[in-house]
């Protein structure tokens, strides 16, 4: 690979540089409060990426009001990853295009290539039509348009408020900037790199993208990437409740403050529907390859569950939407007849779970891949 952005080389090259440079001397200024300055830093410019450039802005996985928005447009500043335009722009080309040549920080092109080296090599073509929604917010162009002041001036404000607190320009320099964009910096390309790279796949089996909970603690939970690109519209990434996910939980708890609105999430019963489709096509598309009795007994039973799991499905769906417009003396018993209609489709989504798992372990799907 032959370097085209030298700007964004020697940048990245020298922070990293200066951070190996200026520990010895950072030793014996070091405190606690510097290394709170680091974290409130770390937090802020990485939770501004998560929670706007990537849920609000790429994705529009929910509604903000102004003042919600300046907080992102102002404090992702901290974090160096470009414009909010810009972001979302590469972003959604890396949706669009996921695992081909076109997808910026495609995962085939090598660990290190999504890592870090794509910022070195990347040429963008920029298409309007992209973010043609994103130019219809003014907040938002004005961020692009005045990014480089907007950086200069958050990062001086505070460098000095640092050092006013801490005593210590060394140490504010040090970890409320060098250390705080490396840990930024380093966290989001995991989501390219290790994200695309080492986890599971729980809810799209054709893609690099994989769900991995350890990378969600240094992410603030965009850890959960197979299920983000199967449902990139869903607000949460980790939609259990027992997920790691703070960004998710900064949206919920803005919206109890109205803040924001329109949480935008993927029912259980989508995503469970959405999976079955793809389980099935995928399996009979193998198993056309195999003869013998197995292989076809598999096929029909596979072909019949999916089409029970389907039906039952849409009899919730049915019943959710008439709950919905239900006058107050229908609820209790629709909600009733809802109860009992989940938990017989329930039983066939388990039923489809053990049915997959048999037929995994007897034709080695997994690695026909
Ligand atoms: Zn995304
Ligand atoms: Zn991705």
């Amino acid at each position: 690979m032959k370097i085209k952005n030298w700007d964004t080389f020697a940048f990245v090259a020298i922070y990293h540089l200066l951070i190996l440079a200026l520990l010895p001397a950072f030793i014996s200024v070091a405190s606690w409060g510097a290394f709170w300055l680091f974290m409130i830093t770390y937090i802020i410019g990485g939770m501004t990426i998560t929670v706007g450039y990537h849920r609000l802005y790429a994705h529009k996985a929910y509604n903000a009001n102004p003042f919600f928005e300046w907080v992102i447009l102002l404090g992702s500043a901290l974090s160096f990853e470009m414009s909010a335009l810009m972001w979302s722009h590469d972003h959604r080309i890396h949706h669009n295009h996921v695992d081909t040549d076109k997808d910026p920080y495609s995962i085939k092109k090598g660990f290190w290539y999504a890592h870090v080296l794509w910022l070195f090599d990347y040429k963008r073509e920029y298409d309007k039509t992209l973010v043609s929604d994103l130019l219809k917010n003014p907040r938002v162009v004005l961020q692009d348009r005045y990014y480089l002041p907007i950086v200069v001036a958050v990062n001086l404000g505070v460098f000095l408020i640092g050092w006013a607190l801490l005593g210590s320009a060394l140490a504010s320099f040090f970890m409320g900037f060098l250390v705080r964009l490396a840990m930024i910096h380093h966290s989001t390309w995991f989501i390219n790199s290790l994200c695309h790279t080492f986890g599971s796949k729980t809810y799209a089996r054709e893609l690099s993208a994989v769900d991995n909970a350890v990378l969600a603690l240094l992410t603030f939970g965009e850890g959960y990437h197979n299920y983000h690109h199967a449902f990139a519209a869903d607000y949460r990434n980790g939609i259990r409740w027992y997920h790691f996910d703070p960004s998710k939980w900064t949206i919920w708890l803005a919206s109890k403050f109205g803040m924001v609105n329109k949480l935008r999430t993927i029912n259980e019963v989508t995503v469970q529907k959405s999976l079955v489709l793809k389980d099935k096509k995928m399996m009979i598309e193998h198993l056309n390859e195999e003869a013998g009795e197995i292989a076809a007994e598999l096929k029909s039973k596979l072909e019949e569950v999916s089409t029970i799991f389907e039906e039952k499905a849409a009899a919730v769906m049915v019943k959710v939407r008439e709950l919905k417009q239900a006058t107050d003396d229908q609820k209790a018993t629709l909600e009733q007849e809802a109860k009992i209609l989940r938990a017989s489709l329930k039983e066939t989504w388990d039923e489809w779970v053990a049915l997959t798992r048999k037929a995994t372990k007897q034709f080695d799907f997994d690695h026909a891949h």
